[in-house]
C-alpha cells in the first residue's frame, strides 16, 4: 500500500477502505507521511466527498491515534454535548451542571475559543482559582464527588485530528462535511462518554451557514457515534443572532449564572433545558418529557445553580463570585452603540457581534493571543424589541482595546437591522435528530 496509490484512489472519486484510512492516519500522525501528501488527500476528500463508511472509519482510526478515555470507573449515567461552535454559546457552563443536577455524571472536556466563537475554557478562566488541567486521577476523582468537572482538552486525545486540522486550516480544507464530522466525533468518542448530544450550530455566526448543510453534518455525527456504539443525538440550533445577551467570557459566565438561578434570556433557557433534558434521556433512560421536567425543575429549585457552585469550587474557583457576579473581571471602558432611526430591531447578526467581540479582546485572532476576560459585546435590546432613535442596542467592553471603539461600533452597526415591522421570530431549536 502506499499513500501515492490511497490519493490517485480519492481524486478518481474511489472508496477507501479502512485498512487503506488505518494507514494514511497512522502514518501521517507518526511523521512518515508528509504534509504535502496528506494536503492532496485532503484536497481530493473535500473534492470527492467520502461514503459514510469511509467516515465512520476516519473517526475511528483517528479516535484510536491518541488516549482514549475509559469512564467506566464512572458508571452508566456519562453525558457529554458537544457544541459545534457559535457566538454567545455559553451553554456548556448552564447544561453541563444542569445535567449534572438531574443525575448525568459529566466528565467533560471542552476547548479554547479561536476566531469568533468563544470557548468553555476561555470563560471558566475568567473566574478566579478555577483550574481547568486536572490530573486524570483528579478528574476522575472530582467527578466521582460531584458528578461533574470540565476541564480543558488533553494534547493526547485525537492527536492526527490536531495534525490534521492544522493542515486543513491553512489549505482551505475545513469546509469539508465528513471531515468537519470525522474531527469532531474522533475527539467526542475518544472523551468516552455513553451519551453524547450535539448542538449544531445553523447562521452567520456558525460554521454551516444553512440548514441543508447543519442537517447533513448532524445526520452523519449522529450515524458516526452510532457505528461506533454509541448513544448520540443532535439538535439545530439557529446562531443568527448571538445566542443570550453577552458575547465575552466573565459577562457569559454571568448570563450563565442567571440561567441557573432561574432567570436569564428566555431564548438560551429554551436550547439549555432540552440539551440537558436529552443528555438525561440518553443517560438515564428517561423519556424525554419526564427529562425536560426534571431539568425545569432543577433551574428553579436552585439544584442546577447549587450543582455549578459545587463544580466551580471542586475545580478550586471561588465560588462567592458566582454568588455576586459584579465582582467578577469587569471592564474599565465602556461605549453605547445606539439606534439610528425608531422601529423594530429585526436583526442583530451573530458574526458582526462576534468579530466585535474578538477585536474588543474577547477572542483571538491567532492561537497564541492573550484574552482580556473583560471584554465583550451586552446586548441591551434583542431582536423583536420596539427601539427608538437614539436609544441603546448593545455595549462594548473592554480593559485593553477601547482604542478600537470607533472602527468595531460601526462593523457592530453594520449587523445590526431596524425596519418597519416587527420579525418573525424562529425557534431557537429548529430540529432534533436521532
Ligand atoms: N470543530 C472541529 O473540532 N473540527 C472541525 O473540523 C470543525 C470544527
Amino acid at each position: 500500500m502506499t499513500v501515492y496509490d490511497i490519493i490517485a484512489k480519492k481524486k478518481t472519486g474511489g472508496v477507501l477502505s479502512r485498512e487503506e484510512i488505518d494507514f494514511f492516519i497512522a502514518g501521517y500522525t507518526e511523521g512518515r507521511i508528509p504534509d504535502y501528501q496528506a494536503s492532496a488527500l485532503l484536497m481530493a476528500i473535500c473534492l470527492r466527498g467520502m461514503t459514510d463508511r469511509e467516515a465512520a472509519d476516519l473517526t475511528g482510526a483517528m479516535m484510536r491515534s491518541g488516549d482514549v478515555i475509559d469512564l467506566s470507573a464512572l458508571g452508566a449515567r456519562t453525558a457529554d454535548k458537544h457544541s459545534t461552535g457559535g457566538v454567545g454559546d455559553k451553554t456548556t457552563l448552564i447544561v453541563a451542571p444542569l445535567a449534572a443536577a438531574i443525575g448525568c455524571t459529566v466528565a467533560k472536556m471542552s476547548g479554547r475559543g479561536l476566531g469568533l466563537t468563544g470557548g468553555t475554557v476561555d470563560k471558566l478562566e475568567s473566574i478566579a482559582g478555577y483550574r481547568t488541567s486536572l490530573t486524570p486521577e483528579e478528574f476522575l476523582t472530582t467527578v466521582k464527588r460531584t458528578g461533574i468537572a470540565v476541564v480543558g482538552q488533553s494534547g493526547c486525545l485525537a492527536p492526527a485530528d490536531k495534525k490534521l486540522y492544522a493542515l486543513r486550516d491553512v489549505t482551505a480544507t475545513v469546509d469539508s462535511i465528513p471531515l468537519i464530522a470525522s474531527s469532531i466525533m474522533s475527539k467526542k468518542l475518544a472523551s468516552g462518554a455513553k451519551r453524547i448530544v450535539l448542538d449544531v450550530k445553523v447562521g452567520s455566526g456558525a460554521f454551516m451557514k444553512t440548514e441543508e448543510e447543519a442537517r447533513h453534518l448532524a445526520r452523519l455525527m449522529v450515524d458516526i457515534g452510532r457505528a461506533h456504539g454509541r448513544s448520540v443525538c443532535a439538535v439545530l440550533s439557529d446562531m443568527g443572532a448571538p445566542l443570550g445577551r453577552a458575547v465575552g467570557n466573565a459577562l457569559e459566565v454571568a448570563e450563565a449564572v442567571e440561567v441557573l438561578r432561574g432567570g436569564g434570556c428566555p431564548r438560551l433557557r429554551a436550547l439549555c433545558k432540552p440539551l440537558a433534558a436529552l443528555m438525561a434521556e440518553g443517560a438515564l433512560g428517561l423519556p424525554r418529557e419526564v427529562a425536560e421536567e426534571r431539568a425545569e425543575a432543577a433551574l428553579t429549585n436552585g439544584d442546577a445553580y447549587r450543582k455549578m457552585c459545587e463544580w466551580i469550587a471542586a475545580q478550586g474557583g471561588d465560588a462567592s463570585l458566582l454568588h455576586d457576579t459584579s465582582r467578577l473581571p469587569r471592564a474599565t471602558h465602556s461605549y453605547t452603540v445606539r439606534a439610528d432611526r425608531s422601529g423594530f430591531l429585526t436583526a442583530i447578526d451573530a458574526e458582526a457581534v462576534g468579530r466585535a467581540a474578538m477585536l474588543l479582546g474577547a477572542g483571538r485572532e491567532r492561537k497564541e493571543d492573550p484574552i482580556d476576560p473583560t471584554a465583550g459585546v451586552r446586548l441591551e435590546r434583542t431582536v423583536g424589541d420596539r427601539v427608538e432613535r437614539g436609544d441603546a442596542i448593545a455595549t462594548l467592553l473592554t480593559d485593553t482595546r477601547s482604542d478600537r471603539f470607533p472602527e468595531v461600533a460601526s462593523l457592530l452597526s453594520e449587523g445590526i437591522a431596524i425596519g418597519d415591522a416587527a420579525p418573525i421570530l424562529r425557534n431557537v431549536i429548529l430540529d432534533v435528530i436521532g
